[in-house]
């Protein structure tokens, strides 16, 4: 069976994860963790970067300094993960959904001015399979109407828009070093931010409500517990293998950018014939290679599309089931306007695997499998 994801491996890891064992440090913001944090720092153009346990940490952390109180309503696409819903959720927010674009299954940024009320205080956007939203008119929305702008950029680690890095344009940008994601730590995040305002409250936070990282930096001689506060440091044993990651990081982009290429090169002819749909990357965007899906032609061909690969020995997977229609969605949320593309556009998509490791037999055989669901040969 061709499965679906691989968690990354590059080499490198085990030798720096023992080396994280020698340092003696197992604890958060450890010598590994400081330097994955200085190289996205430099990489991603950002003044700000810690490592979390997660991105759903670090989506909580946005909220927290966005100062998202109970009744605040967020807007976000209903098409994501439950955590981008999740993290605002905690904070006692209302989530309004509003609909997307079916090209790139990002929120339409067209429909977020009619979804603000007055105790509107927050965009959350997802840049869906790394391909960023329409930042510039979010970015200006946010400004006329005074609202923080959160980037959920799990899947846009390395991506871009108009050359800046998904993650560093809005308020806050929150990424995801899950086994899943492009580079990865198992579980891991990174919450970003550029505005220097926010370095203090967001260090305090993070270690348990303490001043902890200026006793560290020698600014004071004690300790002591000051804020609210949570526990969002990974070990340095996570930060060792993410860093391994983060060098070779142009050798994993390259790896899955082909695969990408491929899968698209290749189901060409079936796209031209109307059988499948292909993603859609807009002019202003470089992608990141996150994610290769498909689109058939609804719910009951994309269930005979999966069962037909999986007898093939391919596993393509669906993805979100809209969060307006869960049950803790209809609770914390509403849908503003009306759903003409999240529900349908989500029941039509399947994803294809996608991983570092995935050979060149075994993308052919995923090609091979689909040409075999139309009735084809290539
Ligand atoms: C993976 C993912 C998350 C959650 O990331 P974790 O690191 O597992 O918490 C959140 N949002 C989106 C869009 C994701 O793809």
């Amino acid at each position: 069976m061709i499965v679906f994801n691989k968690p990354p491996f590059i080499g490198k890891e085990t030798e720096y994860m023992q080396q994280a064992i020698a340092n003696g440090v197992l604890c958060g913001d450890g010598p590994f963790t400081k330097k994955c944090s200085a190289w996205m720092r430099e990489h991603f153009c950002v003044n700000h970067a810690f490592l979390t346990t997660s991105c759903t940490h670090a989506l909580e952390m946005a909220a927290y300094l966005a100062d998202i109180q109970p009744g605040d309503e967020v807007i976000m696409p209903s098409y994501t993960f439950v955590s981008t819903a999740d993290a605002f959720v905690l904070r006692g927010a209302k989530i309004v959904f509003v609909d997307i674009h079916p090209e790139t299954m990002n929120i339409d940024e067209r429909l977020i001015e009619d979804a603000i009320t007055e105790r509107t205080k927050a965009i959350a956007v997802v840049h869906y399979a790394g391909v960023a939203c329409a930042m510039d008119e979010i970015l200006a929305i946010a400004k006329k109407h005074h609202l923080k702008v959160v980037e959920d950029a799990a899947q846009g680690v390395n991506a871009y828009y108009k050359g800046k890095a998904l993650g560093t344009i809005g308020d806050f940008g929150c990424y995801s070093f899950h086994e899943t994601k492009n580079y990865s730590m198992g579980e891991g995040g990174a919450l970003l931010f550029q505005e220097d305002k926010y370095q203090e409250k967001a260090e305090i936070l993070r270690e348990k409500g303490t001043d902890r990282s200026k006793f560290f930096r020698g600014q004071i001689d004690k300790y002591t517990w000051v804020d609210y506060g949570s526990s969002y440091l990974p070990s340095d044993l996570n930060a060792a293998y993410l860093y391994a990651q983060l060098e070779e990081f142009e050798k994993i982009n390259e790896k899955r950018m082909s695969i990408y290429n491929y899968y698209h090169e290749a189901l060409a002819p079936l796209a031209e014939e109307g059988l499948l749909e292909r993603p859609c990357v807009p002019e202003y965007a470089v992608h990141n290679a996150h994610m290769y899906y498909v689109k058939l032609k609804d719910l009951k061909e994309r269930g005979a599309f999966i069962a037909y690969l999986r007898e093939h020995g391919v596993q393509a997977t669906f993805h979100y089931i809209p969060l307006h229609s869960a049950s803790a969605g209809l609770r914390f949320g509403r849908f503003h306007g009306e759903d003409v593309y999240t529900t349908k556009e989500s029941e039509r998509l399947a994803r294809l695997p996608m991983y570092y490791a995935l050979t060149d037999e075994e993308r052919a055989q995923v090609v091979n499998a689909i040409y075999g669901f139309f009735g084809k040969t290539r």
